[in-house]
Order: C-alpha cells, then sequence, then structure tokens
C-alpha cells in the first residue's frame, strides 16, 4: 500500500480510459467521420475524467479494506496476507523474517479510569511511537483491541529482539503515552512455516512476557513445525 503503484491508481487507469476512448474515437472516426472535432476531444476528456475518479474511488476501496481506521494502521486481513506473501519469499531469499506481537499493559485500566476516548487516543500515540521506529518495509498493523503485530522482512531474532527493546523503551519513555507500558512476543523463523505456527510462537512468547510486564520475550529460534 505504501508502494508507487497503490499511489498512482487514479494516474494509471485515467491513462487508461484516454488510451481506450482515444482507440474508440479513432475506430468510430474512421467509420463515420460526420461529427465535429469538438464531439470527439469532449468524448475523450470526459472519459479521462470519468477514469480518474474511477481510480480514486478504487484506490479509496482498497484504503478502506486494508486500513484500520482508528490507528491509521494496517487490519488484520492485510497483516495475514502480506505475511503469507512474505513467507513465501522465504523460499527464495535466503534470508530470516521476524514476527512481533505487542499488547498494551493494563489497557483496560485507562479505559475505566479515563474513558474511552482515552484509550482511543493511547492506541494512535502508541501507533505513531510504533511508525516512528520503524522501517519502511516492516508492516505495522492493529491485530486486535490493544494488539498490535509487526512483520519485519530480512531480519533475523537478534535484529528483531533488539528492534522489540527499542519499541518497549520509545513508548516506556514517551511523554505522549501516559506512561503506559507494552509486553512484546517475538518469533523469528527461515523457512516458509505455515502462519498459524509463526504466531503461536510468538504469542506465547509474548504470554511470558505477560507474567513480568513491560518486558519482551523471544521465541526459541529456530522454530520448528510442530
Ligand atoms: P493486560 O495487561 O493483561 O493485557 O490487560 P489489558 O487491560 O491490557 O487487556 P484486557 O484484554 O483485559 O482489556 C482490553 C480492553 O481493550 C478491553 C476493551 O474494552 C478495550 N478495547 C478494545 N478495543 C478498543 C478500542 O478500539 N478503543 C478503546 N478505547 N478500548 C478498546
Ligand atoms: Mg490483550
Ligand atoms: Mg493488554
Amino acid at each position: 500500500m505504501r508502494n508507487a503503484l497503490y499511489r498512482n491508481i487514479p494516474i494509471y487507469i485515467g491513462l487508461g480510459g484516454l488510451l481506450i476512448s482515444f482507440i474508440v474515437c479513432f475506430v468510430y472516426y474512421s467509420i463515420q467521420p460526420t461529427f465535429y472535432n469538438y464531439f470527439w476531444i469532449s468524448v475523450i476528456v470526459f472519459s479521462t475524467v470519468i477514469s480518474v475518479f474511477c481510480g480514486l474511488w478504487i484506490k479509496n476501496i482498497i484504503y478502506y479494506a486494508y486500513k484500520d481506521p482508528l490507528t491509521d494502521l494496517f487490519n488484520r486481513r492485510y497483516l495475514y496476507e502480506k505475511l503469507e506473501s512474505e513467507l513465501k519469499r522465504l523460499n527464495r531469499s535466503k534470508t530470516a523474517l521476524s514476527l512481533v506481537i505487542i499488547d498494551i499493559d493494563h489497557f483496560k485500566r485507562v479505559n475505566d479510569k479515563y474513558g474511552h476516548l482515552a484509550g482511543d487516543k493511547l492506541l494512535t500515540r502508541v501507533s505513531e511511537v510504533f511508525k516512528a521506529n520503524s522501517r519502511e518495509i516492516d508492516t505495522i498493523a492493529r491485530w486486535g483491541g490493544e494488539e498490535f503485530a509487526i512483520i519485519l522482512p530480512d531480519t533475523d531474532s537478534q535484529g528483531a529482539l533488539k528492534y522489540a527493546e527499542r519499541l518497549r523503551k520509545a513508548i516506556e519513555k514517551s511523554e505522549k503515552c501516559f506512561g503506559a507500558t507494552v509486553c512484546i512476543g517475538v518469533a523469528t523463523t527461515d523457512k516458509p512455516i505455515a502462519i498459524d505456527i509463526l504466531f503461536a510462537e510468538a504469542d506465547k512468547a509474548l504470554f511470558q512476557a505477560k507474567s513480568v510486564r513491560n518486558k519482551v520475550v523471544g521465541a526459541n529460534f529456530p522454530l520448528c513445525e510442530i
């Protein structure tokens, strides 16, 4: 969704509309050249404008299908699709892929004490910290209520643990996050294993971190199929 293909959808569809209308007009004109030139020009301009609007509309549909409206992060659907394609890519590239799962500690207390609007604000602020500390190629998604998942392509277990620790500290220190802390589970694989296994391992690590809180725990690497 960050790539040029997505950004330029209205331009590509507009150019497509321009080309098709030009061809249609040319064919009609060669059969029956009776209309005035301005008629053909207005047909071409009109269909190009309609195509650009269709492109904008398609871009919006893609945006709403894959984004979380509150945090503007990717949603669960995009997360799974992206993870599937990244895991397939592992077959070809000889690198590792890491999955990071994050859960805000005692989030319910924020809601209960300060109200749901404050809870929502915390979710957006924590998301901003994730964005500020991640690379362009990382996929940050809201996995559930106050749970997030981040795909780190080309990242081994050491790199992922370092990244997770950086995130944990950034949230802890951030003045905008109401003193919230997070627990993080990290799992890494260098084989194209099933998504469920990768998630289960990261979730197990997160569960361990939850017994301490404000903590990062990594799953054993390499992962093995159960
Ligand atoms: P723990 O430290 O064990 O993770 O506990 P917790 O309080 O963080 O987690 P718990 O699962 O007990 O509560 C999560 C709460 O998150 C419950 C739910 O009402 C709230 N929640 C889920 N989605 C949203 C949302 O979009 N906005 C707000 N404000 N609250 C949400
Ligand atoms: Mg939770
Ligand atoms: Mg929580």
